[in-house]
C-alpha cells in the first residue's frame, strides 16, 4: 500500500503519524524537531542539544515511528537514565505510533524480569530501557539488538553523570555497526563529545539556542529565609501561592524524606520521589501526582529528571541546586507548552553567591519577594471575609435574615449588629485575629507554667480515648507548632494540661477552642496558676 504524506509544519510525514500528532495536540514541530527530523529521516547520525521541555522526545520519536517496519521485530532502542523516563518515552512513542500500531516496551530494573521476557517474546518494535536492565537482558540473551536500526541515547549528560558510561558502551557494542545513532542532551560535555566520536558516524550537531526555547513563561522569584525556618517558609508559600501542582526540589534523598515527614506532620499532603523507593512506590506516587490526587511532589533532581508532567504551576527550590544546569532543568518542569509557570527559590544568606551565579549564567534576574508575616496572613484572612460578605450581599435572597435584623435596628448601631453576626459565625478565629491585630504577643497571667511557657487547660482526657501522643499530633496539625516546642503534658481522665511557648499560646487556643476532637467539642483556655 502506498503511504500518503502530509505536512506537519514544513515537514512532510506520513498521514498516520500526522493524525496521531494531531490527536496529541501538536500543531507544528518545535525548533529542535524542525531541525533534526529531516536529518533523521535521511538516516543521518545526530547530536541534538536543547533545554528541557523543548520536545526532544518527539524529535527522535517521530522519525523512529516513520522509519519502522511493523512486520519486523525490535528496530529501535532508546536508552534513558531513569525508569520513569523510560516509561514516559515509551508512552510518547506509542502515542505517536498509535495509528501505525507500533509496539513499545519500557524495560527497567525493579520490575519482574520474567514479565519483560514474555513481553519481548511477544514482539515489540521499540525498546526503551535503563542501562542496567538492558545489559541484564543482553547477558541472558533475552534481548537481541543486532537488527536494531536506530539507537537513541536520551538525556545523555544525565546518563554519564550517573556513572552509566561503561554500561552504555557495552550496549552500543551489542548493536549493529550499520545502525543510526542519536544523542539527545541538554548539555554537551567533553565526555559526551568523546563518546560521540567513538559511536557516531559523521554526525550532524544540532543545537537550539536559549532564544529559541518555546517554553519559558516562567516567573522567577526568591525568598530569603533562615535555615531553621525553611519548613515554615515552604508551608507558608504553599498557603499563599495559588498552586495547582508543585514540585519541591531537595538536593538529597534524605532531604526529601525529612521534608516530607515535616510537612506531613503539619498536615500538608505531599509525597516524596527518589531513587531509594521501590519501583512500585515510585509508580504509585507518579500516578497519584499525574491524576491530581497529590498536589505537591518532593523530589531529588535525578528522580525528576526528564519527567514531563503537565500543568505544573510551581517549582519550588527548597535547596539551591549545586549546579546551574540543574536550576534550569528544575524550573523547566513548569511553564511547559507555552503555559505560565512560577519558579520559587528559598535562599539562606550564605546562598547569595550561588544565586548571583545562576542569574549571571542564565542571564535572568530573579526577583526578590518577601514572605508574609502573621500580620499579613491576618490581613489576608480579613480580606477573604470581606469578599465573602460582598458576595453574599450581591447574591441577594436575604429577606428572611433581614426580618430578623430589622427589629434590632431600633436599639443598635448597624455596624455593631453586623460585627456581632460575624463574631457568631467565626467563634474560633476571633481570639487569634484580635491579638494579631493588636500587634505583639498577648500576655497571659500566671498559668503555673515554666518561664516563657503558658499552661493550657484542655477539656479532653483519657476517658475520651485519646493518648497524649495523639493530642500532640492534633495540636501540631491544627496550629503548625513544631512538636518539639510543646512542653510538659499531663493527661487526666477528663482533662489535660499542656505547656506551650508564650508566643504560640493564643494560636493554640484560637485553633483548638471549640474544635471537635474524638467526637467531643473541647474547650481550651489558659490554666489558672497555683499562687
Ligand atoms: P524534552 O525531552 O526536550 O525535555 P519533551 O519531549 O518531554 O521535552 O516535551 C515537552 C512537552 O512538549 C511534552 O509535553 C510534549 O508532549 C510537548 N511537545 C513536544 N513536541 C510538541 C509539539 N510539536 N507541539 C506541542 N507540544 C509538543
Ligand atoms: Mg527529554
Amino acid at each position: 500500500m502506498q503511504t500518503e504524506y502530509v505536512n506537519f509544519g514544513e515537514l512532510s510525514i506520513s498521514k498516520k503519524t500526522a493524525h496521531a500528532l494531531a490527536d496529541m495536540g501538536f500543531e507544528e514541530p518545535t525548533p529542535i524537531q524542525a531541525k533534526t527530523i529531516p536529518l533523521l529521516l535521511e538516516g543521518k547520525d545526530v547530536i541534538g542539544q536543547a533545554q528541557t521541555g523543548t520536545g526532544k522526545t518527539a524529535a527522535f520519536g517521530i522519525p523512529i515511528v516513520e522509519r519502522l517496519n511493523t512486520k519486523e521485530g525490535i528496530q529501535a532502542l532508546v536508552v534513558t537514565p531513569t525508569r520513569e523516563l523510560a516509561i514516559q518515552v515509551a508512552e510518547e512513542i506509542s502515542k505517536i505510533g498509535k495509528h501505525k500500531r507500533i509496539k513499545t516496551l519500557p524495560i527497567y530494573g525493579g520490575e519482574s524480569i520474567e514479565r519483560q521476557m514474555r513481553a519481548l517474546r511477544f514482539g515489540v518494535h521499540v525498546v526503551i530501557g535503563t542501562p542496567g536492565r538492558l545489559l541484564d537482558h543482553l547477558r541472558r540473551k533475552t534481548l537481541k539488538l543486532d537488527r536494531v536500526k536506530m539507537v537513541v541515547l536520551d538525556e545523555a549528560d544525565e546518563m554519564l553523570d550517573m556513572g552509566f558510561i561503561e554500561d552504555v558502551e557495552a550496549i552500543m557494542k551489542a548493536t549493529s555497526e550499520e545502525r543510526q545513532t542519536l544523542f539527545f542532551s541538554a548539555t554537551i560535555s567533553k565526555e559526551i563529545q568523546e563518546l560521540t566520536r567513538r559511536y557516531l558516524n559523521n554526525p550532524e550537531f544540532i543545537t537550539v539556542s536559549r532564544g529559541n526555547i518555546t517554553v519559558p513563561q516562567i516567573d522567577q522569584v526568591y525568598y530569603e529565609t533562615k535555615e531553621r525556618e525553611k519548613v515554615e517558609a515552604v508551608t507558608r508559600l504553599l498557603d499563599i501561592l495559588e498552586i495547582s501542582k508543585a514540585i519541591i526540589f531537595c538536593r538529597t534523598k534524605r532531604g526529601v524524606d525529612e521534608l516530607v515527614a515535616k510537612m506531613e506532620a503539619r498536615a500538608y499532603p505531599v509525597a516524596g520521589l527518589h531513587g531509594d523507593l521501590s519501583q512500585h512506590q515510585r509508580n504509585q506516587v507518579m500516578r497519584r501526582f499525574k491524576n491530581n490526587q497529590i498536589e505537591v511532589l518532593v523530589a531529588t533532581d535525578v528522580a525528576a529528571r526528564g519527567l514531563d508532567i503537565e500543568n505544573i504551576s510551581h517549582v519550588i527550590n527548597y535547596d539551591l541546586p549545586q549546579d546551574v544546569e540543574f536550576y534550569v532543568h528544575r524550573i523547566g518542569r513548569t511553564g511547559r507548552a507555552g503555559k505560565e509557570g512560577m519558579a520559587v527559590t528559598l535562599i539562606t544568606p550564605r546562598d547569595y553567591p550561588q544565586l548571583r551565579l545562576i542569574e549571571r549564567i542564565t542571564k535572568t534576574r530573579i526577583r526578590r519577594e518577601h514572605l508574609p508575616d502573621s500580620a499579613d496572613m491576618a490581613e489576608r484572612q480579613r480580606d477573604g471575609l470581606k469578599e465573602r460578605i460582598r458576595m453574599i450581599i450581591e447574591g441577594g435572597k436575604l429577606g428572611y435574615f433581614r426580618s430578623i435584623i430589622d427589629p434590632l435596628l431600633d436599639d443598635y448601631d448597624p455596624v455593631d449588629i453586623a460585627a456581632a453576626v460575624l463574631k457568631m459565625s467565626e467563634p474560633e478565629e476571633a481570639p487569634v485575629s484580635e491579638e494579631i491585630s493588636a500587634g505583639g504577643i498577648p500576655s497571659f497571667k500566671n498559668t503555673g507554667a515554666k518561664a516563657g511557657m503558658v499552661r493550657l487547660f484542655i477539656t479532653i482526657g483519657r476517658l475520651d480515648n485519646i493518648k497524649s501522643s495523639e493530642l500532640v499530633q492534633v495540636i501540631c496539625d491544627e496550629t503548625g507548632i513544631p512538636a518539639d516546642l510543646i512542653g510538659d503534658l499531663q493527661i487526666y481522665d477528663r482533662f489535660t494540661f499542656i505547656e506551650v511557648p508564650n508566643e504560640w499560646a493564643s494560636c493554640v487556643i484560637g485553633c483548638l477552642h471549640r474544635q471537635t476532637i474524638k467526637g467531643r467539642r473541647i474547650s481550651v483556655e489558659p490554666a489558672r496558676g497555683r499562687q
